[in-house]
């Protein structure tokens, strides 16, 4: 999940730029500028869910009432959430639910559903189970298909890479499963021709193409970045994936994000570790 909280950080300065790079070493990396944004705060609600919450007891509907409290915690309470830039319609599902108690899921595709997903491909020991839990962590807000969808596909990813598959295989099984007709682009097609997007229709994709055509943590994160859309959180997606196939973030890229992050999240970060290791 390092992966895509680096990636988050290493493309919020982007995030607004609008830039589509032809040359990625155009690109500089670790700006005095970067920050976490709405993309961290919630990974780290997903994690803390996985960690202290997942109970076999429990329903789908109990499941998704203590990741949906997480979600608000995360939003509202352990950072200044103006600093976080969520999207309209989730800023007000989470002021709903502070206030009013009403935790019904806003039917969204937005790029959310991805952004938020990584552990959850950490954390189980097959397949199933990290689809049903990415796709539980999605209907939470975004229960609309394509929402699922996006949720499902990239913890999938992370799943496959994670336990050995090729990025030939990761596609194949993507491909077939969730048949985003954009993985069949390649990079380059892309970057030229894609428009700036926050849906997981568009940008799922994106981050997976970015990371097919990586050739390192590094290079997924600035193929991310490079197609002058919504960067940071295309970047956390392609960066969750190429952290579970490359084996791991970059010591200096990690350090300087590290270096972003509170004491608390740092703790949760280093607990989630441990408890996939073991
Ligand atoms: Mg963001």
């Amino acid at each position: 999940m390092m992966g895509a909280i680096c990636g988050d950080i290493l493309g919020s300065t982007y995030e607004f730029e609008k830039v589509k790079y032809e040359d990625i070493s155009e690109i500089r990396l670790m700006n005095d500028t970067d920050e976490f944004t709405d993309d961290t705060a919630l990974t780290l609600a997903v994690a803390e869910w996985l960690l202290y919450d997942i109970d076999k007891s429990c329903d789908d509907e109990e499941l998704k009432l203590m990741l949906a409290k997480r979600f608000v915690t995360y939003a509202l309470d352990k950072f200044d959430p103006s600093q976080l830039g969520f999207g309209a319609r989730f800023w007000r599902w989470c002021c709903d639910a502070k206030i009013l108690h009403e935790y019904a899921p806003i039917h969204s595709y937005g790029n959310g559903a991805g952004m938020r997903v990584s552990p959850v491909g950490w954390f189980f020991d097959t397949l199933e189970e990290t689809l049903r839990f990415a796709k539980l962590t999605a209907d939470v807000t975004h229960n609309h298909p394509e929402g699922e969808k996006g949720a499902m596909c990239i913890a999938a990813a992370i799943f496959l890479a994670r336990t050995g598959k090729s990025k030939q295989e990761i596609k194949e099984y993507l491909l077939e499963e969730f048949a985003y007709p954009l993985l069949n682009e390649t990079y380059e097609t892309l970057r030229k021709e894609c428009v700036w997007s926050e849906i997981c229709q568009d940008t799922v994709p994106m981050s997976v193409v970015a990371f097919l055509e990586s050739d390192n943590y590094e290079s997924a994160v600035l193929n991310a970045i490079a197609y002058g859309s919504d960067s940071d959180t295309i970047a956390d997606m392609a960066g969750a994936i190429a952290e579970a196939y490359y084996g791991g973030v970059p010591e200096e890229l990690l350090n300087f994000c590290r270096g972003r992050l509170n004491e608390e999240t740092l703790i949760l970060c280093d607990e989630f570790k441990k408890r996939i290791k073991a």
